[in-house]
């Protein structure tokens, strides 16, 4: 180097971007990665959904890729100690076929248990549904979607015949002249969807918000009902009397595309406004102007959430929407009709390729002969030795090492001990295992309960498809490979399902030659294309090349060289006589009701910088910051009665269990009743607290309501 000469610097490598989406809930926003220097960074994508927008968790979801809690090894529990502690692949891999071998060798194959998430990407859903049904050959796998978004897939089904959360874009929202949201808060939940709603009012249209508290969704409605907690229906049936009252039902619709309604009008006619108004609390007026918003608009949606689904009697609630919504004649026409948010990343993904219990690729049922026949040609096996039907989410997991449930269970993408109802007693049934199995990126509650942890890939680390909350289907792509020691989940279940079924005697020669089940996405999505050909989700005429070039696709789309479906049921419903269905509901109490010992009614939610269990979220500083704790929303009145301040901790206390976090004093909540966030586990756990009470259709438990008391804490 000469004197006064700069030193010469070698180029580093050249940065690298992918076009992706965000990791978290259905919205599934459009991002890109870039990578320089070793450091990821989000920066904005236009994407037709979201439209550039993020919300904190999206911008900060880089962040967990290099976290120092970041697991990559596998962890084996050591006997003498009781630690986790690191082992080889080989080694953690064995023990969790060995632990296999071992329960199944007793009362059968059903002695092991699957369960997915409703984050998994389709792929990997197909192939943990592939993976029970063939090379554990059990009929017990469900995932966590079953808590979010089933009683919605329930009355969908039963209504139209089909299951997708939003049947069109989710840009008709912003052409809505009125839009009713019950039980949703997307300012909170779904932040870059408010601009729809935005739009949607500065073209003049009107947002009407059912919802219990006063949230930030509640608060830029035109109108904002706030019916006592699980009261919904009672509203639904309302506002369908007065549709009928007031000459708004659209006749010439109901003749022509549905049946069932004089069911339905005779159910609803005892629902009179001030009946429903004296169980709901929601005035008669606004009940009226609701009724008439709805029913004189040219565009009208209805749309539910978690808030309306998350009750026992969940699915008749939906279906009360849907029954407004039918009688209104508003599915199918551009810019109106029903539809469900959901919530999870791949909520609606998740739920059409076989880690259902009920359900095999392609939204088939397991029970029917002809989709059992299909499915198991593509595997290649004997439709016979597929397995019947397992059991919903809820039962699956009370039943867990019980004399007569599964003794072993494989977890992946889901953190029960934190997401369960009634979590203290789940948590006892994981600890009675012969052998917990968790793949997580990150040591969750439950995989700190695991006798085997695999560490697995992050979102940014593998290639896969989402499917959004519009049934559009998504390219998830890798920007980079895992860190050494990480694997993806398609490469542990190809490389469990290889040492099942080599040394399997009841498997067919055919089967053990394999490979049968492929680590690459790519060809598991060429695999789920074909088996799902035909099905309601039918996925046979979508390629990743397809998605790259227009967006993402809809389904059902059969042919590669025809039309998507963006918008469902303009001209028929994909039922038997191609009509909607209406099912008459009745109102029924909550499986638990308000007492002398537990005045109160407690309901749970979310909040905007935390996501589902936490597990991820609550390790980004950022978000951490923003919502650092749990807290017990309660209106200032009842704080009054119970002498409590304003963040001094409180004791919930139900039949089941009882969380302990800071007060949050706000009028936003109804004085009858608290809320808390889910997020947290340990004593802030809000699902210590909740009701395991199922719906008895779509097996969701009512984490929406339960009798409650509230006590300061050092009082007994
Ligand atoms: S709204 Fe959902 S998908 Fe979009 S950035 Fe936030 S968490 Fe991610």
């Amino acid at each position: 180097m000469t004197d006064g000469a700069r030193p010469a610097t070698a180029p580093g490598p050249a940065p690298r971007e992918a076009a992706t989406h965000c990791p978290y809930c259905a919205l599934q926003c459009g991002m890109t990665l870039r990578e320089e220097d070793g450091r990821v960074a989000v920066l904005p994508r236009q994407f037709p959904t979201n439209r550039g927008g993020l919300c904190q968790k999206g911008w900060t979801a880089a962040e967990l890729l290099d976290h120092p809690e970041r697991l990559t090894t596998p962890l084996l529990r050591d006997p003498a100690s009781g630690e986790l502690r690191p082992a080889s692949w080989d080694a953690a891999l064995s023990r969790v076929v060995e632990g296999i071998r071992a329960v199944q060798s007793g009362p059968g194959r059903d002695a092991v248990a699957v369960f997915g998430g409703g984050g998994l990407t389709n792929e990997k859903a197909y192939a943990l549904g592939k993976f029970a049904r063939v090379a554990l050959r059990t009929r017990h796998i469900d995932y966590n979607g079953r808590f979010c978004m089933s009683s919605a897939a329930a009355a969908g089904m039963r209504a139209f015949g089909v299951d997708r959360g939003l049947p069109f874009p989710l840009s008709d929202l912003g052409r809505a002249d009125t839009l009713l949201l019950v039980g949703a808060n997307p300012a909170e939940t779904m932040p870059p969807l408010v601009r729809w709603l935005t739009e949607q009012r500065q073209r003049g249209g009107k947002l009407i918000v059912v919802d219990p508290r006063v949230t930030a969704t509640a608060r830029q409605a035109d109108l904002h009902l706030q019916p006592l907690p699980g009261t919904d229906l009672a509203v639904a049936s309302a506002l369908l009397h007065i549709a009928l009252t007031e000459g708004l039902v659209d006749k010439d619709y109901v003749a022509a595309r549905t049946t069932g309604f004089e069911d339905v009008r005779r159910a609803v006619a005892g629902w009179w406004p001030a009946r429903a108004e004296a169980l709901s609390g929601v005035p008669v007026a606004d009940l009226e102007a609701t009724a008439r918003a709805l029913g004189t608009a040219e565009r009208a949606v209805i749309l539910t959430a978690r808030g309306a689904e998350q009750h026992a009697k969940g699915v008749d609630t939906v279906t009360g929407y849907v029954n407004l919504a039918l009688a209104l004649g508003l599915p199918g026409r551009p810019g109106s009709g029903y539809g469900c948010l959901t919530g999870q990343g791949n909520g609606q993904g998740g739920r059409e390729h076989g880690q259902k219990a009920d359900q095999l690729p392609g939204y088939r049922r397991i029970d029917d002969p002809a989709a059992r026949a299909h499915v198991a040609g593509v595997w290649g096996v004997p439709a016979e030795d597929l397995p019947g039907p397992g059991v919903p989410a809820y039962r699956l997991l009370d039943s867990l090492g019980t004399p007569d449930g599964p003794k072993a269970l494989l977890v992946f993408g889901s953190n029960p001990v934190v997401s369960a109802p009634r979590a203290a007693r789940i948590e006892g049934r994981l600890r009675d295992l012969d052998l917990l199995v968790v793949a997580d990126f990150l040591l969750s509650e439950t995989a700190a309960l695991a006798d085997v942890v695999l560490p697995t890939a992050q979102w940014a680390e593998e290639d896969g498809t989402m499917t959004n909350l519009e049934g559009r289907v998504l390219r998830r792509r890798a920007l980079r490979e895992p860190p050494p020691g990480v694997r993806t989940d398609l490469a542990i279940l190809a490389d469990l399902t290889a040492r099942l079924l080599r040394r399997d005697p009841a498997q067919s020669p055919g089967v053990k030659r394999g490979p049968f089940l492929s680590p690459d996405p790519a060809v598991v999505f060429e695999e789920l294309r074909r088996a799902s050909a035909g099905g309601t989700a039918d996925y046979a005429g979508i390629t990743w090349e397809r998605i790259d070039a227009h967006d993402g696709a809809y389904w059902p789309c059969p042919d590669p060289d025809g039309p998507d479906t963006p918008r469902l049921f303009a001209e028929h419903f994909p039922t038997p006589d191609g009509r909607a269905r209406f099912h008459a509901v009745e109102h029924r109490p909550a499986a638990e009701e308000v007492c002398a010992a537990y005045p109160l009614h407690f309901t749970t939610g979310r909040v905007l910088a935390q996501y589902q269990s936490g597990t991820q979220t609550r390790r980004v500083p950022a978000l951490r910051r923003a919502a650092p704790e749990a807290f017990v929303e309660l209106h200032p009145d009842l704080a009054d009665r119970l002498g409590v301040a304003d963040g001094e901790p409180v004791r919930v206390v139900s039949r089941r269990g009882e969380m302990v976090a800071p007060a949050r004093l706000s009028p936003a909540i109804r004085p009858d009743t608290v809320f808390a966030p889910f997020h947290w586990g340990g004593a802030a756990r809000a699902n210590s607290v909740t009701n395991d009470a199922v719906d008895p259709v779509s097996g969701m438990p009512e984490f929406k309501i339960c009798a409650v008391r509230v006590e300061k804490v050092g009082r007994s």
